[in-house]
């Protein structure tokens, strides 16, 4: 596998960062996970973007320009012969001191690894994903703003093992407001009396490109979708739950914390969702 790292492809083994990279050291850098679909990148400039963004909040200057970051991402992915797969696009903060300062980091690291994508089991797509809410609370946004993704997905980590250790493939984070956030690497979704709710990011969810694709979709299809503060009560009396992501698409809840969801089976909201999404990547991509 050829791997994008400090300008040129290089082989997977020759990929190698210094140990002084404060993006090993301290999680100092931002990233971004990007699908391809039928040669085609889905949304692009969206992620690309909000890379800037999350570059922009921690005072990262690309030495890139966007242009030169997107013929990365198409050049990584015909060099590994990908028509179909997942791209993880990170950028470190650079080599620096063993001392926190990033203003002593020098030669941000720019790194484009493209593969195939192993989604959940078929079998989560039709019958629906048992999930649990977890203890460990999702950073507050005056700590570290979830919007900004990082490399310093400890908080994650620490939510996964929870769930994971209980037998669950995905966990729901609150925030220290006692409100949902979103999952460790999902946005969530609800509906409940013909309305859509998503928490909103000042609740600590990230600015999901598929919850963004989620929204357009429920506009272009005249429902009602709003962002509403939701508690662990909205979850378990909703009719419908789904989360969102970029490498899991649509993934439709069956059970939280014991409680069924609706009937226990994939609601028609959730559903249509998830066959308008399959039509969508295909649709909105830039050609490799
Ligand atoms: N929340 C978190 C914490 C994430 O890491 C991700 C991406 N994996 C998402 C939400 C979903 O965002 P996107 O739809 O842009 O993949």
């Amino acid at each position: 596998m050829k791997v994008f790292l400090d300008g040129k492809l290089v082989d997977q083994e020759e990929a190698r960062i210094s140990v002084f990279d404060h993006g090993l050291l301290y999680g100092d850098g931002i990233f971004e996970g990007i699908r391809i679909y039928s040669n085609c990148v889905f949304k692009l400039d969206a992620h690309l973007e909000r890379l800037e963004r999350s570059a922009r909040a921690i005072l990262l200057e690309l030495p890139w320009s966007r242009q030169e970051i997107a013929d990365a991402v198409c050049d990584t992915c015909r060099a590994n012969n990908l028509t179909d797969g997942y791209v993880r696009l990170v950028v470190t903060r650079g080599r620096g001191t063993l001392g926190l300062n990033p203003y002593q980091c020098s030669n941000p690291q720019l790194i484009v690894i493209a593969d195939k994508i192993q989604l959940y089991p078929e079998e989560i797509y039709s019958l629906g994903m048992k999930i649990m809410t977890v203890p460990t609370q999702r950073i507050g946004t005056g700590s570290m703003p979830p919007a900004i993704k990082s490399l310093n997905y400890l908080n994650n980590v620490l939510a996964k093992i929870e769930a994971v250790n209980a037998g669950f493939m995905e966990a729901i984070m609150m925030n220290n407001q006692g409100t949902v956030a979103e999952c460790t690497g999902d946005n969530i979704f609800i509906v409940q009396k013909g309305v859509i709710y998503t928490p909103p990011t000042s609740a600590g969810a990230l600015e999901g490109i598929t919850r963004n694709v989620v929204v357009e979709m429920a506009e272009e299809a005249g429902l009602k979708i709003e962002e509403r503060n939701l508690t662990r009560y909205d979850l378990w009396v909703a009719q419908e739950c789904f989360l969102t992501g970029t490498a899991a698409e649509v993934v439709p809840i069956s059970e939280i914390d014991g409680r069924k969801i609706g009937d226990g089976a994939p609601g028609p909201v959730t559903v249509g969702f998830m066959e308008n999404y399959k039509k969508k990547v295909t649709r909105d991509g830039t050609f490799l």
